[in-house]
């Protein structure tokens, strides 16, 4: 889900009264996200100890009502375009549409009709003039096997699409601690190198303090190894979005997580940096 516009955002998704559609006014990005949530049942094949999904529930997407979001979709352009949102609701120097974002309270990719969606937003991107802003996918990554996943990667790199990929430790004991889960890090690699082949794709990893205790050397050397040992092989890459604990956690274990000093982010950005990769820290 979308940890990336939370820190300075106004983010509420009810703010315009839609099942699937939500704006986002985002300093940092100095404009509005349009975000859409396919996952309005809170559902997500993964379970991170940072979640910020409310009563977040294992499953997937529900189907998704393809009518309602072309008509919540275009209802909201049309209003942001033509309407007077942004002169009401945005302050003034963000009155600009940043990017379309599948950002939801679960895995996006986990809809049965994700590339019937992608397909749906790149049409409306036109039609409203609005080529030149990304498309961001937020997703776990867990799910880049499906056909229609895949379909859907290759429609987004159509309209200035970018995958958001998340890599929060390069371990399968670290992805079970931090995010419940059994992938294995084969698996991941796949999935990695398939989005990435197939669309701009970006890694999104949080790093922060569990139980007071910051991730370790060893967390950090098996991070920067499965990212060379990917650039070595040709995958390519474009960056890392380094985020600390912006807001906090909605899951059980909120109490043991915390924040790191913006220092300690930097000093490990800077390690990645060394692989020759792009680095953006939000602390
Ligand atoms: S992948 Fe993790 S952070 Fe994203 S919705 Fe699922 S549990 Fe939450």
């Amino acid at each position: 889900m979308s940890e990336r516009t939370l820190s300075t955002a106004d983010h509420d998704r009810d703010s315009a009264g839609l099942r699937y559609v939500y704006p986002v006014i985002s300093r940092r990005a100095g404009g509005v996200s349009v975000g859409i949530n396919l996952n309005p049942n809170n559902a997500c094949n993964w379970r991170c100890l940072y979640c910020q999904v409310p009563n977040l529930t294992l499953g997937s997407a529900p189907p998704v009502d393809m009518a309602r979001l072309e008509q919540e979709l275009r209802g909201f352009l049309h209003e942001l375009v033509h309407g007077d949102f942004m002169a009401s609701r945005v302050p003034e120097g963000m009155r600009r549409i940043n990017d379309i974002a599948l950002s939801g309270n679960g895995e996006p990719t986990s809809a049965a009709e994700f590339a019937e969606v992608i397909e749906l937003v790149g049409r409306l991107k036109a039609e409203f003039g609005l080529a030149e802003q990304k498309l961001v996918l937020i997703t776990n990554g867990s799910l880049i096997q499906r056909e229609s996943v895949q379909r859907g990667l290759r429609l987004m790199a159509q309209h200035n699409g970018a995958v958001w990929f998340k890599l929060d430790r390069a371990s399968e004991v670290g992805m079970l601690a931090i995010n419940d889960t059994r992938t294995t890090l084969a698996k991941v690699r796949e999935h990695l190198v398939t989005a990435s082949a197939l669309c701009p794709t970006w890694l999104q990893t949080c790093w922060f303090a569990l139980d007071g205790a910051p991730p370790s050397g060893r967390d950090e050397d098996e991070y920067l190894d499965f990212l060379s040992g990917l650039l070595h092989a040709g995958t390519r890459l474009q960056g890392v979005l380094l985020y600390g604990l912006a807001r906090p956690s909605l899951q059980p274990e909120a109490a043991r997580l915390s924040a790191l000093p913006v220092a300690e982010l930097e000093a490990f950005a800077a390690r990645v940096r060394d692989l020759g990769l792009v680095v953006r820290v939000s602390g």
